[in-house]
């Protein structure tokens, strides 16, 4: 299969490894976007997050803090952000992956999201609500 990730797993292509268990596999992201940047990967290829199964989705997630409480541990950030790109033009790797991305003071990363609270009426939030539970039902 055409899967950097998938190749990575079997050892095809080399990676920092920093973490591995039954179900899941994490290593330094390439571009190391602030020090510590980690990929965290299930072993079974799936996609994307509209993929995964449950137990799939059990194990990676689970794997989350462990390599999370590490990343603490070691670097002392002072903050951390879990993120999940799913389809274009957010996703360039597809088989799933969370980032695990240690963040520190004036580390130039951008990642914020914008208040629109006083743009949205009561209305609006309950038509929100309502399409996604229409939508899980
Ligand atoms: P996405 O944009 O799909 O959420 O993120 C994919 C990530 O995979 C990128 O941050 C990119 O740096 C990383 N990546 C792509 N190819 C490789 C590789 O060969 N090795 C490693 N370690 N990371 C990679
Ligand atoms: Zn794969």
């Amino acid at each position: 299969m055409d899967c950097i990730f998938c190749k990575i797993l079997d050892g095809e292509i080399p990676a920092y490894k920093v973490y591995e268990d039954e179900h899941t596999m994490a290593f330094l992201d390439i571009t190391q976007g602030t020090k510590g940047h980690t990929l965290l990967i299930p072993k079974k290829h799936v996609k994307n997050v509209y993929d995964l199964d449950d137990d799939t989705a059990a194990t990676l997630f689970q794997a989350v803090p462990k390599v999370a409480k590490a990343l603490k541990k070691a670097f002392n950030p002072i903050g951390l952000n879990v993120i999940n790109n799913n389809d274009q033009p957010l996703q360039s790797v597809y088989h799933v992956h969370i980032h695990l991305v240690p963040r520190y003071d004036n580390d130039g990363m951008v990642l914020s999201t914008i208040n629109h609270q006083d743009d949205v009426s009561k209305e609006t939030f309950l038509e929100i609500q309502d399409a996604i539970k229409n939508a899980l039902s």
